[in-house]
């Protein structure tokens, strides 16, 4: 397969309101995260930001999905504009704070504190 055609392969797609570093694309209520990767691609204007069809050529006059039409050239930059989100950090449900918390608690719990007849107890009161 020649390198163009690979797929675009969305890291996640999720309801929009809502984590490698990623780039949401908000896309009809939904927000596709792609690969850093994918992301250039579709700022090359080598995959149409409509429906994430591969482009043999750079920024077509239109996507060459039959079906799709998307002007990519006259449109792709100024929606990828409109609709970009930022980046995002995928691996955890949790947030940043909340991660970082319970790391810090475990942490905490892991080295400071032992478990001795179901009452815990912090290392330092024990010989
Ligand atoms: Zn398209």
């Amino acid at each position: 397969m020649e390198r163009w055609r690979k797929p675009v392969i969305p890291a996640a797609v999720e309801p929009d309101n809502s984590s490698t570093m990623e780039v949401g694309v908000r896309r009809g209520g939904v927000n596709w995260t792609l690969e850093e990767e994918d992301f250039q691609r579709v700022k090359e204007g080598r995959v149409c930001l409509k429906c994430m069809e591969p482009q043999e050529v750079p920024f077509p006059k239109v996507c060459s999905l039959p079906g799709c039409g998307y002007p990519i050239k006259a449109q792709q930059l100024i929606d990828l504009g409109e609709q970009y989100k930022g980046d995002k950090w995928l691996g955890s449900r949790l947030n940043l704070d909340e991660e970082l918390n319970r790391l810090d608690e475990k942490h905490y719990h892991d080295n400071y504190w032992t478990r001795e007849h179901h009452i815990i107890i912090p290392r330092s009161v024990k010989k």
